[in-house]
């Protein structure tokens, strides 16, 4: 059935994937120009300065095939660059396909493997390893202080009632905290910068609350957290691992959910999955994890609630020192293929993540990568959907994600589809980012 079912094209007209390719992506590169252009003003080395404008030339001329629909490129061979042998050979298989008549989700892959490239082939240390995104990151978390410092009491409240939540006699209450903690890491996930355009501090302020998060439960239109608990009450300790997407506020909560799963002892391990290099604009890099710690310590950035700001982060940097969370890079998060290919591209990881009790995914690239950004009927099951990942894979996946892409699976009904179409007219629920899925497959079950 899989096969049967194509993935989204930039050229298909009224899609996401078409708005996309004509509108954000041109912003994105032009958006590094401007900041690699900022920090030359501020280089004092001339060499340096002379390659960050080099740099932008050739930011201009990739600018210039996407909005000219060039064809899409090969990587050049050299030993700086990694995978080009496994880009080229997916390249070769769409050959002829230009920026605006191509898959989506590879060709957005694509286009920051290039801008990687562009910064990997120079010869001045300063660029090779410049996060060209850095600057986006930070001035958007700093604006995120009145969530970061609501969650952090609310945070210190709950562990506070810890002895209460762990008798027996509280499963409810358990399972209260227990969907409080995932939905704020799900709403987290709103705040994606690849997707946005700059927002007001009154824009994030209305994702990020406690209040408007409890509104947005209606919005969740594929709801299996229910078994989720379930599931990790059979499993006490568990070890989880969750496939990270956005800095800033999104990972700042990924934190407190890993926090809370360890302090209440429903995981004994959890492991991060960090990318390798600046990837779809905000997603954690390593260099953003000491930044995450050392921005929740600035009085400037948060002044307000600085007693459990500090207590949390000294509970968030105990559990990464004993090893309790720790944080991986493998090369195929930033490839173009989608996890269909996982268990044949990147073995490696596939048996990995068998090993696993559970696999939390965020995000929106995550999910369109577990269903092959495919244009499934939305009703299809999330399990039929993620394929290879799905029933007797051996993995157990529960995505979190908020709605910004043309794919959606396991809505119900028909009649549901409908009522949403009817509720939220010209796909906007699947694509404005207040409508989201908590998808949970067990593929550890015998087929
Ligand atoms: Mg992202």
């Amino acid at each position: 059935m899989s096969l049967e079912v194509l993935p989204v094209w930039t050229s298909e007209p009224g899609s996401m994937a078409n708005e996309t390719a004509i509108m954000r992506w041109p912003r994105i590169v032009q958006d590094i120009v401007k900041d690699v252009t900022e920090t030359c003003s501020q280089l004092s080395s001339q060499d340096e300065k002379s390659e960050g404008q080099m740099i932008c030339r050739d930011l201009e001329l990739l600018h210039k095939e996407i909005t000219t629909n060039e064809r899409l490129s090969l990587l050049p061979q050299d030993e700086r660059l990694s995978d080009v042998e496994d880009w080229n050979a997916q390249l070769g298989e769409i050959k002829g396909c230009s920026w605006l008549a191509a898959p989506w989700l590879f060709t957005e892959c694509y286009l920051y493997k290039r801008v990687q490239a562009i910064f990997v082939l120079t010869d001045t240390h300063i660029w090779r390893s410049y996060d060209y995104f850095k600057r986006q990151k930070d001035s958007t978390f700093a604006r995120s202080s009145a969530a970061v410092e609501e969650l952090a009491a609310r945070f210190l409240n709950m562990v506070k009632e810890k002895d209460a939540f762990t008798a027996e006699t509280n499963a409810d209450a358990q399972r209260l905290l227990f969907t409080e903690m995932v939905e704020i890491a799900l709403w987290g996930n709103a705040t994606d910068l690849s997707m946005l355009g700059p927002l007001s501090v009154e824009d994030l302020q209305s994702l990020q609350g406690r209040e408007s998060i409890a509104k947005s439960r209606r919005n969740i239109v594929d709801d299996d957290l229910d078994d989720v608990w379930r599931f990790l009450s059979r499993h006490p300790r568990a070890n989880i691992d969750i496939v990270l997407d956005n800095a800033g506020f999104e990972f700042f909560t990924d934190m407190l959910l890993a926090t809370y799963l360890l302090e209440m002892k429903i995981a004994s391990s959890i492991r991060m999955h960090v990318k390798d290099f600046p990837w779809f604009v905000s997603d954690v890099i390593p260099s953003d994890i000491p930044s995450l710690f050392s921005h929740l310590k600035s009085t400037e950035i948060f002044p307000r609630h600085r007693q459990e700001i500090d207590q949390l982060v000294t509970r968030m940097e105990n559990q990464l020192s004993s090893g309790a969370i720790q944080v991986q890079q493998h090369p195929f998060w930033t490839t173009g293929h989608t996890y269909h290919d996982m268990s044949s591209h990147a073995k490696d990881l596939f048996e990995d993540l068998k090993g696993r009790d559970l696999v939390i995914t965020k995000g929106d690239l995550n999910y369109r990568k577990l269903t092959r950004d495919g244009l499934w009927p939305h009703t299809t099951p999330f399990e039929n959907a993620i394929g290879p990942m799905g029933r007797g894979s051996g993995i157990n996946i529960m995505a979190l994600r908020t709605n910004k892409a043309d794919v959606v699976v396991g809505i119900e009904t028909e009649e549901k589809v409908a009522e949403l179409h009817k509720e939220a007219p010209n796909c906007a629920w699947t694509r404005n980012g207040r409508y989201a899925v908590i998808s949970f497959n067990e593929g550890r079950l015998p087929n």
